[in-house]
């Protein structure tokens, strides 16, 4: 069980680092490549593998990020952001990223980091395992100058 998430979790941290290089090119920032891992990137790596574990059990993205906690008994990543300490928003649908393929499943509540949200983009439309998902670094634009986003889980 253990072996099977550390499996899940390294494939997500590989979709990590590819999706962070590229962002690097699209939005300049302050990150280099050496840089630490954000804690709030660090946290929803974590959430990231359980998310395709319980998509490798269940077929389908958990209803309620609380159902994550039934797939492994070591403890769950809190499911809130550590620089702004609100919780994460999540959309099971997904919101659509112009120029991305998949969906951000999973979010910052707000710009909290230096005018940007990190986020978990998901490979959602993708109707047959296994899910492909990693975390990513996005500026308001492409996602968010349309239409706000939720305050909060809840919205079907
Ligand atoms: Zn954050």
């Amino acid at each position: 069980m253990n072996r099977r998430l550390d499996l899940l979790g390294l494939a997500c941290g590989m979709a990590l680092a590819v999706v962070a290089a590229g962002c690097q090119t699209q939005a300049p920032s302050t990150r280099k490549p050496g840089d630490v891992v954000d804690p709030c990137a660090d946290r929803l790596h974590g959430i990231c593998g359980r998310l395709l574990l319980y998509h490798s059990l269940n077929g389908k993205l958990p209803a309620d990020l609380a159902d994550l906690k039934t797939v492994d008994s070591a403890p769950m990543p809190p499911l809130s952001c550590p620089a702004s300490g609100r919780p994460y928003v999540y959309n099971r649908e997904g919101l659509p990223v112009s120029g991305r393929s998949g969906r951000l499943v999973l979010y910052d509540p707000a710009p909290t980091h230096s005018g940007m949200r990190w986020g978990i983009l998901a490979d959602v439309a993708v109707e047959k395992p296994p899910l492909t998902a990693g975390v990513i670094l996005l500026s308001e634009r492409p996602v968010f100058s349309g239409s706000k986003p939720s305050p909060g889980p809840g919205q079907p």
